[in-house]
């Protein structure tokens, strides 16, 4: 039996002036699954994303995350709520130690041993950070800022983890480290909400991906149908 629908997107529109970015779209993320928004440049992935956290007002639509309306709600409230998003382009504290950071994530919750916990499941998951741990955040490479972002994310303890492009300007051999852990993650229960440019590389850990061009889902289905489909290998995959 199909995984229970955990968050619902129904007709979402977000505008900029006379700019519809968005175009009254619908996504449907299931629990346990990764689930990820493909497509080009200025196609409205990203709008859709800050729409979700609440960072950006939503022209239209209802956001409905397991049983609550989060349409209305104030960004902190959607955290809260379980619905956390990676912070865009790396935005890590370079001034602050690596540790600080991680802290910074965890700062709403109360229960020192909880948070002793996560962060030592973080460190787990990236090693690196625990090596690093009181160096400055500014010292680490973009692959290692990316991994904070990500670690600083999951000490907020979400439910949903949204990431905008975390593929974006790293090695390829860095990306795939980076979607290996995602799916790692993926597999101890959390549940993905990834948006790419990486197409490919974004498919092929995804359950369920659909694809937006101009503000628009124009196609959806298995991440394993996607890869294999003509339309998005002649304008995603090269051919
Ligand atoms: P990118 O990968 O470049 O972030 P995207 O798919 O995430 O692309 P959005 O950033 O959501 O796309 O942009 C969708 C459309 O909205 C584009 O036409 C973009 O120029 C426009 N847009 C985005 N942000 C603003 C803004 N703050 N003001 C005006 N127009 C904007």
């Amino acid at each position: 039996s199909d995984p229970r629908p955990v968050l619902q997107v129904q007709g979402l529109t977000v505008s900029y002036g006379k700019v519809e970015a968005v175009r009254g779209i619908d996504l449907e993320l299931r629990a346990g699954e990764i689930t990820t928004l493909v497509g080009a440049n200025g196609a409205g992935k990203s709008s859709t994303l800050l729409a979700l956290s609440g960072l950006v007002r939503k022209a239209g639509g209802r956001v409905l995350f397991d049983g609550q309306d989060l349409t209305h709600l104030a960004p902190h409230r959607i955290v809260a709520s379980g619905v956390v998003q990676v912070a865009e382009g790396r935005a890590i504290l370079s001034t602050l130690t690596v540790r600080e950071n991680l802290e910074l994530g965890a700062y709403t919750r109360r229960d020192r041993g909880e948070r002793a916990a996560d962060m030592a499941r973080v460190h787990e998951l990236f090693p690196v950070l625990a090596e690093r741990a009181d160096g400055l955040a500014g010292n680490l490479s973009g692959g290692e800022q990316q991994m904070l972002a990500i670690g600083r994310a999951l000490m907020a303890r979400p439910r949903l983890l949204l990431l905008d492009e975390p593929s974006m300007g790293l090695a390829p051999i860095i990306v795939q480290g980076i979607f290996r852990t995602l799916r790692e993650i993926n597999r101890a229960g959390l549940t993905i909400f990834l948006v790419e440019q990486n197409v490919r590389q974004a498919l092929k850990i995804a359950q369920r991906a659909y694809v937006i061009e101009t503000g628009r889902i124009v196609l959806q289905g298995s991440g394993r149908e996607l890869l294999d489909n003509p339309r998005v290998r002649q304008a995603y995959l090269g051919g």
